[in-house]
C-alpha cells in the first residue's frame, strides 16, 4: 500500500530550516559561540523566537534577523558538514521563493523581524539553488517593497550574472572559503574548486562592491579551523590576502565540529574552542589595530600560542618598544601596548591635547584595562608604580618568532591597507559600546 506523506507547512520547514541554518557563523552575532555575539536572546520557547535572532548590523545598530537556509538538500559532500549527500541529517525539506518571501513579510508587517540572512545546501546544482535565493530577495524588493537588511550567501560556482544581481539586492555578502589553500579544501570538500567556484566569485563580488554597483556593502568569509590540518600561518596568511586582494571586509572561524557529534554530547574540544578564539584576537589585530600579518607571532610549527593573547606575545618579543607614553606616544604606537584598544587609544590622544594624563585613575576613565596596561606605559617620562613588574623582562616561551612571514618585509609596505575596511572598521565594530569586546584588548 502506498504510504501517504503529508507534505510540511510553513512553520515546519522553518524548524527545520532555521534550525540548520544555525550551522553556519559567518552571521557572527546570532551564534552564541562565535565572534562575541549574545545568540538568541528571546525566550526560546516561543516558535517565534526560535527563527528569529537578534544581530548587530554594519554601521550599528541591531536587526532581528530570520536566519534560514532555502534548503537543507545537498549534492555535496564536504567532511565537516552536517548537510553532506551522505549524511543522515534528519528530515530534508526546501522553501520555494513565493512561499519563503511570504513568510518573512508575515513576520515583518507583525515587527517581528526587520532583517533576513539566507544560505542554502545545494539543490540539484549551485545556479538553480542560487536562482531560488535570488527570487526569494527579488520578491521581497519588488512585490513587497521591502527595503530592509538582507544578508545573502553566495554559492560556489554561481555565474557572474547572478553575482551581480545578489550585489544589486543584498546588503552584505558572504563566500566561504572554509580552508585557506586549494590542497586543504581538496581535503575536506571535494566538490568545490577553490580558485574557480570560490576566489574567482569573491573577485567578482568585491569588484562590484568596490566599485559600488549595488547595495552591497561587504563581503565576508569564513574558514572551518582543524579538518584539513591546516596551520594557523596558512589561515591567517589567507586572511590577510583576501582582505588586501579581494575586498573581504572580515573573516570568521569555527572550530570543527564533529558532523557526527553536532550537538558536542562529547564535550567538545576545549583547545580548538580557545584557537578559534585566538583567531579571532589576531584577525582583530589585523583589521583594527594596525598589525600586519608579519607581526603576527608563530610557534616553530606555524601554530599561533595558545596560553598568551597574540598582542601581548607581540609585546613579549618587543620589549623595546616599551615603555609607551601616554601623554606622547602615536596612537599607532598606544595600540600595541596591551589592554589599550582602538576606542582607548583614540580617547588618549584626544583627551590629552586638554590635560595629560598622571596615573592609572585617569586612564582608566578611557576604557583602558589598566591591569593589563600599567606594565607597558608610563605617563610623561614617569613609571607611576614602580612595583608593578615589567612584563617584558618576561622571557618569550622558547620557539615563538615575531614577523614570522613567507613574505619579504620590503615588497609589502603599503599593502596593508585593507581596502573594504579603510574608515568602516572602528565605527562598524564599537558602534555604540563604550569599550571593545574584552577578547580584542
Ligand atoms: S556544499 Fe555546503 S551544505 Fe553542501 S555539504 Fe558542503 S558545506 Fe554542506
Amino acid at each position: 500500500m502506498a504510504q501517504f506523506i503529508r507534505s510540511l507547512t510553513g512553520e515546519e520547514k522553518l524548524d527545520i530550516l532555521t534550525e540548520s541554518a544555525r550551522y553556519d557563523v559567518c552571521l557572527a552575532s546570532c551564534n552564541g559561540r562565535t565572534g562575541g555575539g549574545s545568540g538568541r536572546m528571546r525566550d526560546p520557547s516561543s516558535p517565534l523566537n526560535r527563527w528569529i535572532y537578534p544581530v548587530a548590523v554594519p554601521g550599528g545598530g541591531m536587526v532581528h534577523m530570520l536566519k534560514v537556509l532555502m534548503s537543507n538538500v545537498c549534492v555535496n559532500n564536504c567532511t565537516y558538514c552536517f548537510f553532506g549527500a551522505k549524511r543522515n541529517c534528519g528530515r530534508r525539506t526546501s522553501f520555494r521563493p513565493e512561499e519563503l518571501a511570504a513568510l518573512f513579510m508575515g513576520f515583518y508587517r507583525a515587527g517581528e523581524v526587520n532583517g533576513l540572512f539566507l544560505s542554502s545546501g545545494i539543490r540539484g546544482s549551485s545556479g538553480e539553488t542560487m536562482e531560488d535565493m535570488l527570487r526569494t530577495v527579488r520578491l521581497l524588493r519588488g512585490r513587497y517593497r521591502f527595503d530592509g537588511y538582507v544578508h545573502l550567501k553566495i554559492l560556489p560556482g554561481v555565474p557572474e550574472d547572478q553575482i551581480r544581481e545578489a550585489v544589486l539586492l543584498s546588503n552584505r555578502i558572504s563566500l566561504n572559503l572554509e580552508a585557506p589553500t586549494g590542497g586543504h579544501l581538496e581535503k575536506i570538500a571535494p566538490d568545490k574548486a577553490f580558485a574557480s567556484d570560490l576566489l574567482k566569485r569573491m573577485d567578482w563580488t568585491g569588484q562590484l562592491i568596490r566599485r559600488g554597483e549595488g547595495r552591497t556593502a561587504s563581503q565576508t568569509t569564513q574558514f572551518v579551523v582543524g579538518p584539513s590540518g591546516e596551520s594557523d600561518l596558512d589561515i591567517l596568511r589567507t586572511v590577510d590576502w583576501v582582505y588586501r586582494e579581494r575586498y573581504v571586509f572580515r573573516s570568521y572561524f569555527s572550530a570543527f565540529q564533529d558532523p557526527e557529534d553536532p550537538l558536542r554530547q562529547g564535550g567538545g574540544d576545549r583547545d580548538a574552542l580557545l584557537r578559534e578564539h585566538r583567531l579571532y584576537q589576531c584577525d582583530f589585530l589585523m583589521r583594527a589595530y594596525g598589525f600586519r600579518f608579519p607581526d603576527l607571532v608563530f610557534d616553530g610549527s606555524d601554530r599561533i600560542p595558545l596560553q598568551t593573547d597574540p598582542k601581548t606575545a607581540w609585546a613579549l618579543l618587543h620589549p623595546h618598544f616599551y615603555p609607551v607614553d601616554i601623554n606622547y606616544g602615536s596612537e599607532e604606537d598606544l595600540l600595541r601596548v596591551p589592554g589599550i584598544g582602538p576606542l582607548s587609544a583614540s580617547r588618549i590622544v584626544s583627551w590629552r591635547k586638554d590635560t595629560p594624563f598622571r596615573n592609572g585613575e585617569d586612564l582608566k576613565k578611557t576604557g583602558c584595562l589598566l591591569s593589563r596596561a600599567a606594565s607597558y606605559i608610563e605617563y610623561s617620562g614617569k613609571r607611576v608604580n614602580r612595583d608593578q613588574p615589567l612584563l617584558f623582562d618576561i622571557d618569550p616561551p622558547r620557539g615563538w618568532e615575531g614577523g614570522h612571514s613567507p613574505l619579504e618585509e620590503e615588497k609589502i609596505g603599503s599593502l596593508y591597507e585593507y581596502p573594504a575596511q579603510k574608515g568602516k572598521t572602528v565605527n562598524y565594530l564599537f558602534k555604540g559600546k563604550d569599550t571593545p569586546p574584552a577578547y580584542c584588548r
